[in-house]
């Protein structure tokens, strides 16, 4: 099925169909990083749609010039006209198509022709206007994005689809989309009534008629965009933004006080932050998947809001503030492993949450079943695995060897340690050299953790050979 919308010329019609599956090669790579993105949407409840415009600023990240701009939205939206920054309409096609790779899988591919190629390193802006039914996704399988337009409850994010972003309808190709943290701004009209929620810090709102339109921009680059709509409730405190279901109050108090006690305790642990913190938290319906960052907000279930138990995601994520800029590309993310970390100490600190051993045993098992041979992680050094593409297992490689420093050095010269570091280096960033070297000045024990866990994979055939966890801090302890 081909959509004709004015503008398109033959040229670009040609240009789409090479992209399309099933008549052509789509293409290999997409060589774009998108740097900021504008919305500016409306919500029509009445129609169930979202629609208005998406300003995306691009940067070919190749060495070559760029002269197509693949995009991907949801399958019952409609592009209906392309801009440059200058005003200037620009040549697109689009075409709703299965994925090449994902037969289930249904999207509108937009191609977006720059009328001059954009040099290596130079960038671009369009304005893409957009809309129509936001629906979801679950017949993929992903049954989370049950996205549409309700009074109860909105959601868009490009899980769905909801607004234009680059990629083209292949998970092979999309996979080597470089996705670098963007900045954004969006303002968000829906009927008085209804509050706006989404990461970075709130530019005020406007009224018109029953209308109000919300607004929002990063202070910080996010990884992704979430926006949510309902009948929120809201506690605002200096630190965060809470935005509730009116009969979740209860539940919304719980995670304040989680919030500011942790801030409090992980001040006391590694000093004062450089910058004031700015987090968003979001209850969601349950069942449309959680996700969370500093930057772009804490999405948190229902279920989620009424139980302790949960609250080590946002431990996990408010520890984040307390991480230093990492300077190491590709980075290990050895961050990832601290934060993990650090939410277990949070809520045994504050929860007296008091499954350790249990967890750490869990921990050991799963990786010791994830990471056989020949799997790569059984021998590949966490130092390696931003480059290995293996930053999944940061987490619990990094939560174990963290633990383990915990352990050697006990927990006042830990935090030490990382407090110097952190209030060292909050500035101007650091790498995962900077850190080895904080820790072995502090303690030359710290070596021989660096060197099982860090610098190799031996923390993989000791516990493969059976050795305990237990046992080989002990022996990490021993001169
Ligand atoms: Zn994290």
């Amino acid at each position: 099925m081909t959509r004709k919308i004015r503008g398109v010329s033959v040229l670009v019609a040609t240009v789409l169909a090479a992209a399309a599956p099933g008549r052509g090669p789509i293409p290999d790579d997409v060589p774009l990083v998108l740097t900021r993105l504008g919305l500016e949407l409306q919500v029509d409840y009445g129609q169930a749609t979202v629609g208005g415009t998406a300003t995306l600023q691009l940067r070919n990240g190749s060495d070559r010039p760029v002269t197509q701009i693949p995009l991907l939205l949801n399958r019952l939206m409609t592009v209906s006209r392309v801009r440059a920054a200058s005003g200037a309409d620009l040549p697109f096609g689009q075409q709703i198509v299965v994925f090449q790779d994902d037969s289930v899988r249904q999207v509108n591919a937009v191609v977006v022709t720059s009328p001059r190629p954009i040099p290596p390193g130079d960038s671009l802006a369009i304005v893409v206007h957009y809309r129509g039914i936001l629906v979801g996704y679950t017949e993929t399988g992903s049954l989370y994005i049950q996205d549409h337009v309700s009074r109860d409850f909105t959601i868009i994010r490009e899980d769905a689809y909801a607004f234009p972003m680059l990629g083209v309808p292949s998970w092979r190709v999309n996979r080597t989309i470089i996705r670098d943290p963007f900045a954004f701004a969006a303002r968000v009209t829906v009927p008085s009534g209804l509050v706006v929620a989404m990461g970075g810090v709130p530019g005020g709102r406007v009224q018109a008629d029953s209308l109000t339109t919300w607004s929002y921009r990063s202070t910080d680059p996010v990884p992704f965009l979430n926006i949510t709509i309902a009948p929120y409730r809201v506690i605002e405190s200096p630190a965060a933004r809470i935005h509730y279901f009116p009969a979740d109050s209860a539940g919304a108090q719980m995670v304040e006080r989680a919030v500011s006690g942790a801030l409090e305790r992980y001040a006391q642990w590694f000093g004062p932050l450089g910058r004031a913190p700015q987090l968003a938290v979001m209850e969601i319906p349950e069942g449309f998947g959680s996700q969370a960052s500093l930057t772009a907000g804490i999405l948190q279930t229902a279920d989620a809001f009424r139980d302790r138990a949960e609250l080590q995601q946002l431990y996990h994520e408010i520890s984040h503030l307390w991480n230093v800029p990492d300077l190491e590309r590709p980075s290990p993310r050895w961050n990832e492993g601290l934060a993990t970390f650090l939410q277990w100490r949070m809520a045994a600190d504050l929860d007296g949450w008091a499954e350790w051993e249990p967890q750490l045993g869990r921990s050991v098992q799963s990786l010791l079943r994830r990471c056989a041979p020949p799997q790569p992680c059984s021998d590949t050094p966490f130092a390696g695995y931003g480059k290995a593409g293996l930053t999944g297992r940061s987490y619990v490689v990094g939560m174990l060897m963290f633990h383990a420093l915990h352990q050697v050095l006990g927990a006042d010269a830990f935090d030490r340690v990382y407090r110097d570091f952190y209030q060292r280096y909050w500035r101007t960033g650091a790498t995962s050299a900077d850190l080895v070297a904080a820790f072995r000045a502090a303690n030359p024990a710290s070596d021989r953790i660096f060197a099982d866990w860090f610098f190799t994979a031996r923390w993989y055939t000791r516990l493969a050979a059976g050795e305990s966890l237990r046992q080989m801090v002990e022996a990490y302890k021993r001169p």
